[in-house]
């Protein structure tokens, strides 16, 4: 690899998010609908075109991988394409995000394939407000399964992340930052994005990182961290406490000027930037091998790879109008 992936403001791409599946187990409320399109199997790439994708951005330097979806473990076949994917030269890390409900199964088999590190999504410990997050969810499952995640991986290389929803579970917030801090393992409160028609409102639900901050201040010091984790959450820590404290504030602090990342759908669509709409379609390149065009069609992307996003809620529809899911969280 001669000449590593930058963009046109000359961020250097070292990371990929893969999406194996735009289905899921779950229908989150802030991501889906409640009834979902999700797309003929025959338009969704096959676990040798997931390689092909991973196999050509490794070779043009990207270091980091995140499979994700939907969610990835409704793929099959996931535990063998990590192990695949495991053994690229140049790979340094592969991920998963994941929404925990298989992972009381699939824990022992992924860390077996060498991934690297896990994100589970956790937005509330009361099992009906799990289910009404989640649109039929059950609490126990994700419980079940974080406990596996953290036998088979140990608790630095799993991570919790909590979409934060005013009226929905803020003041839930310090008891699932005791539940980290307890198992020792990192959180992150995210900030929701105005994503997809999913039959929610984003923008009343919304819930600030400061607000969140405040918060948690009441019964912790917050102290800020300048660790990072090569994402775009900023750290804090509490003393005495193993775990980091996470916010991601797509909103309120704007993170794009250090962005290393692009982001590949399950229908072979590259998105460089979340917040816009704008793509490359791999599909056919991918379909016919063509490896050098791939390089080409990447390279001509991330030159256009917008400056930053602007989320905006005061606007009656969402700017951005695909699905979380789709695009690949
Ligand atoms: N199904 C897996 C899961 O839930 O972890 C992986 C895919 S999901 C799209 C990835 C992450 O995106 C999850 O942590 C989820 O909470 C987050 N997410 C989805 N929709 C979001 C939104 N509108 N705003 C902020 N985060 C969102
Ligand atoms: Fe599924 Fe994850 Fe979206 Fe929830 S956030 S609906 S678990 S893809």
């Amino acid at each position: 690899m001669n000449n590593p992936l930058h963009d046109g403001f000359g961020r250097k791409i070292n990371y990929l998010r893969l999406s194996v599946t735009d289905r899921c187990d779950l229908r989150c409320t802030y991501c889906m609908s409640e009834k979902m399109d999700f797309l003929p199997r025959d338009q969704i790439l096959s676990l040798e075109e997931c390689m092909l994708i991973a196999r050509t951005f490794v070779g043009l330097g990207v270091d980091k991988i995140r499979l994700t979806g939907g969610e990835p473990l409704v793929r099959r076949g996931l535990p063998g394409l990590v192990a695949r994917i495991r053994e690229l030269d140049g790979l340094r890390e592969l991920a998963l995000t994941s929404n925990g409900s298989q992972l009381a199964q699939y824990s022992v088999a992924l860390a077996q394939a060498g991934l690297s590190r896990i994100n589970i999504s956790l937005d509330s410990l009361d099992p009906a407000v799990y289910r009404r997050i989640t649109r039929g969810g059950e609490l126990d499952r994700v419980l079940a399964g974080i406990d596996a995640a953290l036998a088979a991986f140990g608790s630095a290389r799993v991570k919790l992340n909590t979409v934060m929803l005013q009226g929905v579970n803020h003041q839930e917030l310090p008891s699932l930052l005791r539940f980290a801090l307890e198992r020792r393992v990192d959180i992150s409160f995210i900030e929701q994005m105005p994503m997809g028609e999913t039959g929610f409102s984003h923008a009343s639900s919304f819930y600030s990182s400061s607000d969140a901050q405040a918060q948690l201040m009441q019964r912790h010091q917050l102290i800020p961290s300048l660790e990072s984790s090569g994402g775009p959450a900023r750290y804090w820590r509490i003393p005495g406490c193993e775990s980091r404290v996470g916010f991601i504030s797509p909103h309120t602090h704007n993170f794009c000027s250090s962005c290393n990342r692009v982001r590949v759908s399950a229908r072979g669509e590259l998105f460089t930037c979340l917040g816009s709409e704008g793509m490359a379609d791999l599909m056919p390149a991918v379909r016919a091998g063509d490896e050098a065009g791939l390089h080409d069609l990447i390279r001509q992307a991330l030159a256009a790879k917008p400056q930053e996003h602007r989320f905006d809620l005061s606007q009656p529809k969402n700017t951005i109008m695909r699905f979380m899911s789709r695009t690949g969280g």
